[in-house]
């Protein structure tokens, strides 16, 4: 069975496995993609926002988008 990203790291730190050794053994890219992945989704929901307005966004639009920044931390 292989470790999952949110299991506790088997080097027993109490840690998930992906805020510790799993970042030690990725690459860098895996990190740079993902920080970019954050800002260009930023950017696409607040420009979809602020093309929307003054109209409301339809509810399950508005609450897709909410979704998608809780997800990311956005
Ligand atoms: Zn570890």
């Amino acid at each position: 069975m292989s470790i999952g990203r949110n299991d506790l790291c088997p080097c027993d730190s109490g840690r998930t496995y992906k805020k510790c050794c799993l970042s030690a053994s990725e690459p860098a890219a895996d990190e740079l993609f993902w920080q970019r992945m954050h800002a260009a989704l930023d950017a696409l929901l607040n420009q979809y926002e602020r093309d929307a307005v003054p109209k409301p966004l339809p509810g399950q639009t508005a609450k897709t988008i909410q979704d998608i920044r809780e997800r990311l931390g956005l």
